[in-house]
């Protein structure tokens, strides 16, 4: 991935604040699980998502493939690629650097 810095947007990239503008329930550190049905016979309702927003990380108590960077969570949240996801979060942050790579020479003009 050139051109990106990962370091950069996670840190311009609080966790938690990813969490709610994706649309999961948050409740102080914790949320719902956005993959509750693979939870056997817990609650789906639970709040089983654990955010540490120290560490910019998170991880379901119950999902083995839930759990990682805030880039993660977006990648898994939204089932994109980790590169797709950093973009993501680079254009929700204003650190635009790949979007205008991306868009670089497409000639798009506000009318
Ligand atoms: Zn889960």
């Amino acid at each position: 991935m050139d051109g990106i810095d990962l370091q950069k947007i996670e840190q311009a990239s609080p966790i938690l604040q990813v969490a709610i503008e994706l649309g999961i329930k948050v409740q102080g550190n914790m949320g719902r699980c956005f993959k509750s049905e693979q939870h056997c016979g817990a609650d789906r309702e639970a709040m089983t998502l654990f955010f540490n927003p120290s560490r910019n990380t998170f991880f379901c108590k119950f999902c083995q493939d839930v759990g990682g960077s805030v880039v993660d969570l977006v990648s898994q949240y939204r089932g994109i690629d980790r590169e797709e996801a950093a973009a993501w979060l680079a254009h929700r942050s204003e650190f635009d650097l790949l979007t205008r790579q991306r868009y670089h020479g497409k000639g798009r003009k506000k009318m």
